[in-house]
């Protein structure tokens, strides 16, 4: 039976640049809504330090990809009424660009989100970015500006940053009392009154009138705020110009719709750390964020028909579910998290993986807690778990009923552009390296590895430098391996500009058996991310069936090396039009080689160039220094699209090779006396320049 009716699940996530407090304000929540579980019991400050010391010691709270609380939002008296209990499951989101796939990921299967802003810093690159990503998600979001008691820090400096980079549709609904050091609390604009939090981790909320001095900006605020709602419903807005009551539950409803169909965004604040305004920030989470019931049905495909299907959260319907995360634990092993999309499931039966064609058995399921694991037989509709054990299923597949396949999610991931060489240290770590890099790669499908043919050497793959430095830096945490690195290498790769055609014979037949391969083929290019195609064209059994599958297969290994400076060759469309063959001495090897030999041979004819990733940047800095920090970008071979004004600082938008980019973080530092910012994330793979690409053909070959 289901525990928790679905209209009372918010699957959020938190997200915030890093350092805005994103942890903190986790932890926070996994505190008050710990507590609010155990009424009556007395919180002397030790005991709450406790708690949190074994939280972190434990540390599988906030590093857990999911974890869930509970939280009622409404007050019968001092206490919170139970009836109206919700579950929040909280999906963690990474806080790093580099990592796009598994934002991406981490976004698709959060129906609401938390933005966390530095009372400080404001609206910074980063945040921007994955703002950005939750628009094209259509998340409903809240912000939360945190940080409120730091020096320096400005409640409306942070607004104002937010309406001019994010979005102007924002709903106020509390201001702070007081500033830095002196923040005393903060006022909510729907209730009219201040609110104080008191006991020593803030958990007693107390609720006083607005202090004199703040009520003409309080009643200001909220006559902005009533309109904002009000233009949203057209009763709402007769009786509001009728100047009638309106109760706050009806200002909530109104509102929480408008959040939904992404016409306003609420704002509150506080801070994390001196623990201000979590517990209206959770108050929020409930009201406003959506329930999975509240979103359009997720989209899929069916696999056989290729149609396009939907699934509705709905535990009568047949389950689909999307794993969103796969996770090695030191003691449960490999844990698949998933959410479910419609149906239930029971532990003891099986489900179809559509990505793989097989089948996975769910032997177990568990449930994240702040303080611990819950195994639970059956999930439904909108819930989030983890599995245990699952051998075959990677983030992004899908899992459903076998009667009924869908596939939620069809699983594109950008190829990796940076690689680095990495050697371990000693026999034992050899091992051990291998089975750490299987486990991270299975958790991360933008992280790739592969062993070089000829030097038998490991290389890595990822979308950043920053990105491997994480993963070996949890390799060696983690896993304890202990490797040598090489200097991160720039994932070039080759395609072929025009048509081309070639031969490839492979004949030896000088005493006993012979080789007898022989193929004719013809090259196309292809459009950018289109990869290699492989057709057979052979009419009237020039080449017997039984070899067409040997040739590709040659193919395909020749296509790893390309034909320029050794990097693998792809956008390309390869057809077999012709070739013979021998009674005798015709073979898979011979055909395998045949086919490889006249690949190579085509592609050298047809035009070949090197491709370089290039990466869209955008940098931000004091004005000052504009000129020169364009001026030594152009030098990187940067385009520049645009120079935007933005509170006081200019943001420098363009396109630049990620080989010009390696420490650039030093760069950017010591141009601007330590001021200037940069994110990038990959955009294209474009064709190298030809006196960069002949630098790079005569350094390969040496
Ligand atoms: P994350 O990187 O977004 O997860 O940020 P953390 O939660 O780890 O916080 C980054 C730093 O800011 C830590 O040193 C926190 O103690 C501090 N911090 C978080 N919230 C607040 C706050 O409300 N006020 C102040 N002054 N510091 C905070």
């Amino acid at each position: 039976m289901r525990q928790y009716p679905i209209e009372k699940y918010r699957n959020i996530g938190i997200i915030a640049h890093i350092d805005a407090g994103k942890t903190t304000v986790s932890e926070r929540i996994l505190f008050y809504t710990g507590i609010s579980h155990k009424i009556g019991e007395v919180h002397t400050g030790q005991a709450i330090m406790d708690w949190m010391d074994q939280e972190r010691e434990r540390g599988i709270t906030i590093t857990s990809a999911a974890t869930t609380c509970f939280w009622s939002p409404t007050l019968e008296g001092d206490e919170r009424k139970k009836e109206d209990e919700h579950r929040i499951n909280i999906i963690d989101t990474p806080g790093h660009i580099d990592f796009t796939a598994e934002v991406q990921r981490s976004l698709r299967v959060l129906d609401g989100a938390v933005v966390v802003f530095d009372g400080v810093a404001g609206v910074e690159p980063q945040s921007e970015t994955v703002w950005r990503q939750a628009d094209k998600f259509m998340i409903p979001r809240i912000c939360f500006i945190n940080k409120l008691d730091r020096t320096g820090a400005s409640f409306d400096t942070v607004l104002e940053s937010i309406h001019k980079k994010l979005t102007t549709n924002t709903a106020i609904l509390q201001i702070p009392v007081g500033s830095e050091s002196e923040l005393e609390g903060v006022i909510d604009l729907l209730d009219m009154k201040m609110i104080r939090f008191d006991g020593d981790f803030g958990q007693i909320l107390k609720y006083e009138e607005i202090p004199e001095n703040m009520k003409e900006r309080a009643e200001e605020l909220r006559t902005k705020l009533l309109e904002k709602i009000v233009a949203e419903d057209d009763e709402l807005f007769e009786r509001y110009l009728e100047k009638q009551e309106i109760s706050k539950e009806e200002l909530i409803k109104v509102l929480r719709k408008a959040v939904l169909d992404y016409k306003l965004i609420p704002v509150l604040c506080g801070t994390a750390l001196k623990n201000k305004g979590v517990q209206l920030l959770l108050d929020a989470v409930c009201h406003y964020l959506p329930s999975p019931i509240d979103l359009p049905p997720v989209e899929g495909r069916n696999p056989k028909t290729d149609e396009e299907e939907t699934r509705v959260p709905d535990d009568s319907k047949p389950f689909s579910a999307l794993a969103f995360k796969v996770a090695t634990d030191p003691y449960v092993g490999t844990l698949t998290y998933f959410r479910v999309y419609s149906g239930k499931l029971t532990t003891g039966s099986y489900v179809l993986n559509t990505a793989t064609g097989e089948k996975e058995r769910i032997s177990r399921m568990l449930r994240m807690h702040s303080a611990e694991r819950e195994e639970v037989k059956e999930v439904y509709a909108g819930d989030i778990a983890a599995t245990v054990g699952l051998k075959n299923t990677s983030t992004g597949h899908t899992l459903c009923d076998e009667g009924h396949p869908v596939i939620l999610e069809e699983i594109t991931f950008p190829e990796p552009v940076i690689s680095i060489r990495i050697e371990p240290k000693t026999k034992a770590d050899q091992e051990k390296m291998g089975i750490a890099l299987k486990k991270l790669s299975d958790e991360d499908p933008t992280f790739r590895i592969r062993t070089d043919q000829e030097t038998s050497e490991t290389i890595i793959a990822g979308m950043g430098e920053l990105h491997l430095e994480v993963l070996i830096d949890r390799m060696k945490r983690e896993f304890k391996v202990e490797a040598q690195v090489g200097r991160p290498q720039v994932a070039y790769r080759e395609t072929i500009r025009q048509n081309a055609e070639a031969e490839g014979k492979y004949v030896r037949q000088s005493g006993g058996r012979g080789q007898y391969g022989h193929v004719l083929l013809r090259v196309e290019p292809k459009e950018e991310g289109e990869g290699l195609e492989f057709t057979d064209e052979i009419k009237g059994g020039a080449i017997p069936k039984e070899f067409i599958p040997a040739i590709e297969k040659g193919i395909k290994e020749a296509s790893d090396k390309g034909v320029l400076a050794g990097y693998a060759i792809s956008d390309l469309k390869v057809t077999v039009y012709d070739g013979t063959f021998h009674e005798v001495d015709s073979s898979e090897m011979a055909f395998k080689i045949a086919g490889a030999m006249a690949f190579t041979e085509a592609c050298k004819k047809a035009k070949p160039v090197l491709l370089e990733p290039i990466m869209k940047i955008e940098v931000i800095i004091p004005p000052d220094f504009l000129g020169d920090v364009i001026g030594d970008l152009s030098s990187r071979r940067a385009k520049i699209e645009e120079t935007e004004e933005r509170m006081g600082t200019k943001a420098i938008k363009g396109k630049i090779p990620l080989s010009e980019m390696f420490g650039y973080a030093t760069s950017i530092r010591s141009l601007t006396e330590g001021r200037g910012n940069f994110t990038m994330e990959f955009d294209s793979y474009k064709e190298v320049p030809a006196n960069v690409s002949q630098e790079i053909i005569e350094g390969r070959k040496k």
